[in-house]
């Protein structure tokens, strides 16, 4: 499968579209954070947010072509980061991760460094769960700025019920089949962080 400028192009509108929203909830403050979506399978391709940009004023072509190491095929500078996308979406088979820094994925990682427990929550319907009997954990793994260290951290702690990891001092990753859907993991994953911050 090859992957035309166009598709990058397209990519990129898409993450553009996404990457203003996130700022528009406060979640890419500072230039913080990176969304990415798979735009090959075989060989493994993502296109991601270009590095350093300011998140609610991309444009399509702030955007990098990667490979499953995270390496720049086309476009600029990606994002260190970009190889964890890469890792998550091999991993999980996800089209879509999410990397963003949030006020509560840090202090609930904090909080809960062992794992965030989440229980008898009508919003855990929203990550595809029952809303009761059943107990899931958010993983929390320690922060690395080797993103091959931080990537078999997810592997190992991840929960598959749960498309998501918190980064502990850092921020959450989340994934889902589209863009789309990786937003609504998001949101509710956000959610379920703050309602348990708010709680104890
Ligand atoms: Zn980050």
């Amino acid at each position: 499968m090859t992957t035309s400028a166009p598709d990058i192009e397209e990519a990129g509108a898409v993450l553009a579209a996404e990457s203003a929203r996130f700022a528009s909830f406060g979640w890419m403050r500072g230039t913080s954070g990176n969304l990415s979506v798979v735009v090959s399978r075989d060989p493994l391709r993502l296109a991601v947010t270009a590095s350093g940009h300011d998140k609610g004023e991309l444009t399509p072509s702030d955007v990098v072509l990667v490979d499953a190491e995270g390496a720049a095929v086309a476009g600029g500078r990606p994002s260190a980061e970009a190889a964890l996308h890469a890792r998550v979406a091999a991993l999980t088979g996800a089209g879509a991760v999410v990397h963003v820094h949030t006020v509560a994925s840090v202090a609930m990682g904090r909080r809960s460094p062992g794992g965030i427990v989440l229980r008898d929550l009508e919003m855990l319907k929203g990550v595809g769960q029952p809303a009761h009997d059943v107990e899931v954990t958010l993983p929390v793994i320690v922060n690395s700025q080797d993103m091959g260290v931080l990537g078999d951290r997810l592997e190992a702690a991840r929960d598959p019920r749960m498309p998501a990891v918190v980064v502990a001092g850092h921020g959450l990753y989340v994934w889902g089949d589209t863009p789309r859907q990786a937003r609504h993991h998001t949101e509710v994953v956000e959610w379920l962080l703050e309602l348990e911050l708010t709680e104890r």
